[in-house]
């Protein structure tokens, strides 16, 4: 969908909620003060990973759905990086949802920021994991029959740790959000509403505008229950922004005996014969 292509500028549509998103991201690095030395990001195919060439860090443009796992991988590798995924729901809802799952489960320290639009932008608008059944797209002309994907509760119930909405047009409070997930030490999602404005007529700014609020003040994040209710909230068309939900455990490096305890510890280990004698 590239219009006005430049060698400095994304081809997403005018209009489109990446925009917004990519401010937010890039906003939020910078007021984090993160060394692009050290953040390293792995970008999902679609739209979004159209970013890849906007954003100042170590990055990756991974495979269909693989960029969870590609980055877990570096992770462990150095898990003194920063790690981000950047994708759409389509990407790491849909072909790489069996990778979500299990990122949640180890509570590996990355955080995803998912832009979720309701279908898959970059191929015309394909129906994508989250829309609402019975959504009529170019491939499902009599509408969706599959019940749409929760990120929110999968993400919860799974043992992610850090679990937010954010929208694409509520750019002060998704700069935030942001910051607050990629400060989290374990799996943070952060999931953004985003409109597509070429294929999604349902899903637009207006329809969030309607349909989103901001949390209460009063909302405690830590209730598990409490995060539940509030991811189902989606059946009722109804879309709260901010964090729903947020534990601290420790993260998957943090238990591994190969980081912590034994041969591969940077602390512990920095002469490569005798991490070689270690198997022989
Ligand atoms: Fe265009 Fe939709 Fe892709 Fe945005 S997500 S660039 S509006 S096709
Ligand atoms: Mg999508």
């Amino acid at each position: 969908m590239a219009q006005g292509f430049d060698a400095y500028t994304p081809t997403w549509c005018p209009g489109c909620g990446d925009w917004g998103i990519r401010v937010g991201i890039k906003t939020a690095f910078t007021q984090l003060g993160l060394d692009p030395s050290k953040v390293f990001i792995g970008f999902d195919i679609g739209c979004s990973g159209n970013m890849n060439d906007f954003l100042n860090g170590y990055a990756m443009h991974t495979l269909h759905g693989r960029s969870l796992a590609t980055m877990l991988g570096t992770k462990m590798a150095n898990h003194e990086m920063k790690t981000v995924v950047i994708g759409g729901d389509g990407g790491l809802y849909g072909e790489g949802g069996n990778h979500f799952m299990h990122a949640c489960r180890g509570n590996h320290d990355i955080t995803a920021i998912v832009h979720d639009n309701m279908v898959y932008g970059l191929t015309k608008g394909q129906v994508a994991p989250t829309a609402e059944k019975g959504y009529k797209s170019n491939s499902t002309p009599a509408g969706i029959i599959e019940m749409p994907i929760n990120p929110l509760a999968l993400a919860i119930s799974q043992g992610a740790t850090f679990v937010a909405q954010g929208f694409a047009g509520q750019l002060p409070q998704l700069i935030e959000l942001i910051k607050a997930a990629i400060s989290h030490k374990g799996f943070a999602l952060m999931n953004i509403l985003q409109p597509c404005v070429t294929f999604n007529k349902v899903n637009t700014y207006h329809y969030y505008l309607e349909h989103a609020y901001k949390l209460e003040d009063s909302y405690d994040p830590t209730d598990l229950k409490a995060a539940l209710a509030k991811s189902a909230e989606v059946y009722e068309e109804k879309f709260p922004l901010g964090i729903i939900y947020k534990a601290d455990r420790p993260a998957f490096h943090e238990q591994w005996p190969q980081l912590t305890t034994n041969l591969f510890s940077r602390e512990r280990h920095t002469d490569f014969d005798e991490m070689l004698r270690a198997f022989v």
